[in-house]
């Protein structure tokens, strides 16, 4: 849908054909290879940059995903206060809701219309347990310091017009989220990073990444022609377990979309969300929604499996059941919904073993990779993408994103299977039937504190 809506038919740019020599060779066109292209070039414009694409630049998550720019991160509070101390929570969270805006201000400035509109997030509770646990999110949040302007709870008369869905008790509201199109973004940064000198290939398939040794500078093996880089940039997110030793690194879960026909304006009267605030629920399998500029509903959510061996390929990106399941939550949630489900699509995103996004560069081999966002890339990569290029060019300079807890962080490698299928899949089928106890009986079930204790 995202790529049915761009101005104009997408042509792709030419393979890569002949050796080349650069500073800096970034693998994956996605929003992580893109932010850095450009960061590094607003920093240095003399840099020799190649950005290196398999299919498209936004093939990937970032050119299919729900739109939220948010300020997210994908552990929780309490557990980043844990690992990395008060102080290192509060800068990152600080950083992370201020990138919200500046990502629409960059774009702004890149002259990309990335359909930016800052309207915040509700998160609703459809039933008295979600009631429960929002309220106590909010406590929760109140003893970390994080006051009614970053995270407030809404009662059904304060949500009043503003936004509704059925049977919602309330909401939690926080600031930080930005209702964005993808693909608008990620191709409008292809143009952009192109235009400040970076070289884009794309339909070049890397086959193999090889660190620096010795004399030899990093490369980047294609089947046509080679890179020779100081540094090489692994960005490729979902699809890193693809790669020759990396199938451990990252787990890709696949999230899937489907999205109405435009709305008309009584729909909207009814349910509001005129600030664009994207919504979701307070279920566990995770879902997530917004309006979008031509008022459809563009509406995601987990519940694919996990393919055993860290597979992804091309047909996981369609799963009727799984769609059905999200058009029946959509129409739960709107119930005078009366209109046709127009799209369905989906894609691979990256989990990491301790769930903690990473940036890391080696200054020895040459090799440095960002990722590992799971499910809240949008803002996170060119948060990650900031980070890289102020590692890359001043190292031994600290700034305020070099300083962040997951920049240098070497995480866990996920187990071997069937240990990794059997483990992702229990928890996906966990927190289904947590939401099933809860809907059907009213209660919390055993599973959610289960779910609770294993992932945070
Ligand atoms: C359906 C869905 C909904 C989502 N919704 C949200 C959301 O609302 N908000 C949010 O914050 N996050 C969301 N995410 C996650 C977010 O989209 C990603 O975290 C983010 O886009 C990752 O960007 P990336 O550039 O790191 O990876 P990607 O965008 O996946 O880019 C990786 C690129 O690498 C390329 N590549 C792979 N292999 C090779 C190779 N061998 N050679 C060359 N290139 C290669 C791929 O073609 C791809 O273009 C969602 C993800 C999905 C799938």
């Amino acid at each position: 849908m995202w790529w049915e809506l761009l101005d104009g038919p997408t042509t792709p740019r030419a393979p890569l054909e002949r050796h080349l020599d650069v500073d800096v060779a970034i693998v994956g066109g996605g929003f992580t290879g893109l932010w850095t292209a450009r960061e590094l070039l607003r920093r240095d414009p003399m840099l020799r940059v190649a950005v290196v694409e398999k299919e498209l630049c936004g093939f990937g998550a970032s050119g299919r995903n729900g739109g939220w720019a948010s300020g997210l991160f994908p552990l929780d509070n309490e557990t980043v206060v844990r690992r990395y101390g008060f102080e290192a929570f509060h800068h990152q969270r600080r950083l992370l809701s201020q990138a919200v805006a500046q990502l629409g201000s960059f774009a702004n400035a890149d002259g990309i219309d990335a359909r930016f509109a800052h309207g915040g997030t509700l998160t609703f509770a459809r039933s008295e347990v979600q009631a429960q646990r929002l309220e106590a999110e909010v406590d929760r949040a109140r003893a970390l310091d994080i006051g009614p302007d970053d995270l407030a709870w809404l009662d059904a008369d304060e949500l009043g017009d503003r936004a509704n869905v059925a049977n919602a008790l309330g909401a939690t509201y926080s600031p930080h989220c930005a209702r964005i199109d993808p693909a608008r973004l990620v191709r409008g940064l292809s143009d952009v990073v192109e235009r400040l000198g970076a070289k884009v290939f794309e339909q070049t398939a890397v086959t193999r990444i090889i660190p620096a040794r010795r004399s030899h500078r990093a490369q980047v093996l294609t089947v046509g022609a080679n890179v020779h880089a100081d540094f090489v940039v692994r960005a490729t997110e979902g699809f890193t377990p693809n790669f020759p030793g990396e199938r451990r690194t990252v787990a890709p879960l696949y999230s899937l979309m489907i999205a109405t026909e435009p709305l008309p304006s009584t729909f909207w009267a009814d349910y509001g969300f005129n600030n664009y605030e994207t919504f979701a629920d307070d279920r566990h399998l995770i879902i997530y929604g917004q309006r979008t500029q031509d008022d459809r509903i563009a509406f995601g959510g987990r519940g694919a499996p996990y393919h055993f061996g860290s597979s992804v390929e091309p047909r996981f990106d369609k799963n009727h059941k799984v769609f059905g399941m999200l058009e029946a939550t959509l129409r739960e949630l709107f119930p005078t919904l009366d209109a046709a489900i127009t799209h369905g699509w989906g894609g691979p995103l990256a989990m990491p073993r301790d769930h903690s996004p990473f940036v890391r560069v080696n200054y020895e081999t040459g090799m440095a990779a960002a990722g590992g966002y799971t499910g809240d890339g949008v803002v996170l990569s060119h948060v990650a993408a900031s980070a890289l290029a102020d590692l890359l060019i001043s190292p031994d300079t600290e700034t305020d994103h070099t300083r962040l807890p997951f920049v240098q962080h070497e995480g866990k490698r996920w187990e071997f299977e069937p240990l990794r299928w059997l483990g992702i899949n229990a928890g996906l089928g966990l927190a289904t039937w947590a939401d099933r106890v809860e809907e059907r009986h009213g209660r919390v079930s055993r599973a959610s504190a289960l779910l609770d204790r294993l992932f945070g």
